[in-house]
């Protein structure tokens, strides 16, 4: 690990052109881990021209915006990939264009990519895994780098509460707090709602099905979210809302794609049984309590809802 570590910094130290990636659908993890590490780059070698590469940001522009990047960018340039498990998640084309690839991630590593790697999916985030390279490396870090650091941690912790925060968490976050973030603004942004969203949320309790075993699903059409006027991004403010029912155990939010796109995206929350692998199956992926994927109709819909039926059963 030390090995590659020092690679990473190498590669970064040569090239006097970056480009930094991440996931579509960006949460606060994947826009914490890149803009800060885009920012302490830049900070560090300030003659280098680092570009934030992806498509939209949606409500989430409060942490980070996107440059303009241009296929001519990726002449001689170091593709950095940050909070993204496999290729067909990445956000941007052209990522493979550059001349170097490096994916920096906290996700399990089925998939792997890139000239050089470094995955640590026992991290909470990857933006904790950010705040160990830049101290390693003795890179800058300022309040802006440190605010989306913390940003991506809390969004990825859930608060610091999900299973994947450790000691090590805490101790990345007090270190941050020496950089002056604002801890009651990162909060708020974090946590607030639009009306409509609320709303939302709390019909997620009339759509949600409760099976005996404490599976749970609910389903999210194009027409309820139109009737709300809240997008697919929007409806991702649903997504923990089961997990607060004392007798549910495992639980799927499927909102329907917007047209032209066609079926839904699914997003799959557990407190105890694996639901990743589930989620592979179905053009997915993710971590073992908190997993995405796709379906392409509502018999597929029917399927991922059986298969974590099942899947609650077995770990009864
Ligand atoms: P979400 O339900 O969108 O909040 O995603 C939960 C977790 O699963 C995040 O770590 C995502 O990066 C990951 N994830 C979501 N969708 C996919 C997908 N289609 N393929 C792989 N990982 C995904």
């Amino acid at each position: 690990m030390d090995k590659i570590i020092e690679q990473i910094k190498t590669k970064i130290t040569e090239y006097d052109n970056i480009i930094i990636h991440r996931h579509g659908h960006p949460d606060p993890d994947a826009l914490g881990s890149q803009k800060s590490l885009a920012t302490s780059i830049s900070r560090t070698f300030p003659n280098k021209k680092v570009l934030l590469a992806g498509e939209g940001v949606g409500d989430l522009a409060w942490i980070s915006t996107m440059d303009d990047v241009s296929l001519s960018d990726y002449s001689n340039a170091l593709v950095i990939v940050t909070d993204t498990a496999n290729t067909p998640r990445i956000s941007g084309e052209n990522y493979d264009k550059g001349d170097f690839l490096i994916k920096i991630d906290h996700h399990p590593n089925n998939d792997q990519y890139g000239d050089l790697m470094f995955v640590n999916d026992e991290a909470s985030s990857c933006s904790e895994i950010i705040f160990d390279l830049l101290t390693t490396w003795n890179f800058v870090i300022g309040q802006d780098v440190a605010t989306a650091i913390y940003t991506g941690i809390v969004g990825d912790t859930g608060r610091f509460m999900y299973d994947a925060t450790s000691s090590h968490t805490f101790e990345v976050a007090s270190e941050l707090l020496k950089h002056q973030v604002n801890l009651p603004a990162v909060n708020q942004k974090l946590s607030e709602v639009t009306l409509e969203q609320a709303k939302l949320q709390s019909s997620v309790y009339d759509y949600l099905k409760i099976d005996e075993s404490g599976a749970a699903w609910a389903i999210i059409t194009q027409d309820d979210l139109n009737k709300l006027g809240v997008t697919m991004e929007q409806a991702h403010a649903t997504v923990s809302t089961p997990g607060r029912l004392k007798n549910v155990v495992s639980w799927i939010i499927a909102v329907q794609k917007p047209t032209p796109e066609t079926g839904y995206r699914i997003h799959y929350r557990s407190k105890g049984p694996i639901i990743n692998t589930l989620a592979m199956k179905h053009d997915g992926g993710g971590h073992p309590l908190a997993s995405g994927a796709n379906a392409s109709d509502e018999k597929e819909v029917q399927e991922i809802i059986d298969e974590l039926i099942l899947r609650v059963k077995q770990e009864a």
